[in-house]
């Protein structure tokens, strides 16, 4: 007998993409130790530009005010301090999305949020996710013991694919500039997810972590699609947009129009965050709010700049190939089709044999994943460069 353990935790897989990239890139430096100094990595899925100047001030002057008797600050407000949620609040002006500062919650992630949502739903529900996916959807609802469908993602729907309304489903995340393909929905795209959530009285949990780098008149905020605000939680973080991956701050937005079974998840969660979560770090979001200030600004959309930059080098050389993709423009992301049908383990080890560079094999984030492959635009612009030609060399033809 004993003690009963979620057992759903032995229905996780193990986390066998990154550690098999790892194990291959290991032994290939064993092998090569001479060449070891040449290995570019195109599979980085973290940001490497530093902190914003400004953040860093704001850091600072924070640390010191905490050292001070008369401006220290102990237990925070749980769900963020006014000043960053105001910040918020005006940001979303920007998309003509207005807030209401209640609707918005400051947290240490979206990744620690995108787990912690499903607190709010029965157990043994059914989540539909897309496939190719982002493996932390997956995984949070094995863990609970929910149910999980896919919808394929693939050419033929230029890795968007689109509702079907003989699919039931109570959740249905989506996540757009998508990682890992990098396709990014337009309204119309998403206007037909929040008809189908709303017809079958599910929830959108909707995934904006690399909204800032949408371009044009691509919406950046699932609240710009009428109706949205009564299916869907929007989480967002400052780890891609200012490099907060380190310092860890996030929002997500739970609207008060969303009620089901007659309760407002808004209140739910505001009670769930009362109970399980002790706020941000006063330090944290003052940097956060940083983010926002016109230098702040500026800053952030130069390291956006540099990353961008990056995509285009990569897209130009596939561009070169002929090698279809997805992403680039709106996405750190490029989800390139391996050449030659290979498949994207073959195609990972060819890359890291014969020219020395990294990447990530679309396998490892689905099914139909199988024969793609994930570039990342958040290596330096010498390096991009040389592993772009190095790609040239390797394919040209
Ligand atoms: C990086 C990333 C996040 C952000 O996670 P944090 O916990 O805020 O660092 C969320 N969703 C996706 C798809 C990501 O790639």
């Amino acid at each position: 007998m004993g003690m009963k353990v979620n057992h759903h935790y032995q229905e996780v897989k193990e986390s066998y993409l990154f550690a098999e990239i790892s194990k291959r890139i290991r032994e290939w430096q064993e092998k090569n130790q001479d060449k070891a100094a040449q290995l570019i990595r195109m599979g980085i899925g973290d940001v490497t530009r530093p902190l914003p100047k400004e953040v860093v001030k704001a850091l600072k002057a924070a640390s010191d005010e905490m050292g001070v008797a008369e401006s220290f600050h102990g237990y925070g407000p749980e769900q963020g301090y006014d000043f960053l949620r105001e910040e918020i609040q005006s940001y979303y002006k920007k998309f003509s999305v207005q807030l209401e500062k209640e609707e918005i919650f400051i947290s240490d992630g979206a990744k620690s949020d995108l787990g912690n949502i499903l607190d709010l739903f029965d157990r043994g529900i059914t989540a539909l996710v897309t496939d190719p996916v982002y493996p932390v959807y997956v995984d949070t609802n094995i863990m609970q013991g929910n149910k999980i469908l896919y919808a394929r993602a693939g050419e033929e729907n230029g890795f968007l694919p689109m509702p079907d309304s003989s699919v039931k489903a109570d959740l249905i995340y989506l996540c757009s500039p998508n990682n890992p393909t990098g396709a990014v929905y337009d309204r119309a795209g998403l206007a037909a997810w929040v008809d189908y959530a709303r017809a079958q009285d599910a929830v959108i949990l909707f995934d904006a972590a690399y909204e800032c780098f949408v371009e044009g008149d691509l919406p950046h905020s699932i609240y710009e699609i009428p109706g949205a605000k009564e299916c869907a939680i929007e989480f967002c973080s400052f780890s891609k947009k200012a490099g907060f991956t380190g310092t860890r701050c996030g929002y997500t937005v739970v609207p008060d129009k969303l009620v089901f079974s007659g309760q407002s998840l808004r209140k739910m969660w505001l009670r769930r965050q009362t109970t399980k979560f002790n706020g941000v770090s006063y330090i944290v979001q003052k940097a956060a709010a940083a983010v926002f200030t016109e230098q702040g600004e500026k800053e952030i959309l130069e390291n956006i700049q540099y990353y961008k930059e990056n995509a285009k080098t990569i897209m130009a050389t596939l561009d070169s190939l002929g090698i279809y993709y997805t992403g680039g423009k709106n996405s750190p992301y490029v989800w390139m089709k391996c050449p030659d049908g290979m498949d994207s383990w073959s195609f990972f080890d060819k890359l890291l044999n014969e020219v020395y560079v990294v990447g990530t094999p679309g396998a490892g984030f689905g099914e139909a994943g199988e024969g793609f492959f994930r570039l990342t635009a958040f290596s330096t612009h010498e390096k991009t460069k040389e592993a772009m030609e190095r790609l040239k060399t390797l394919l040209g033809r």
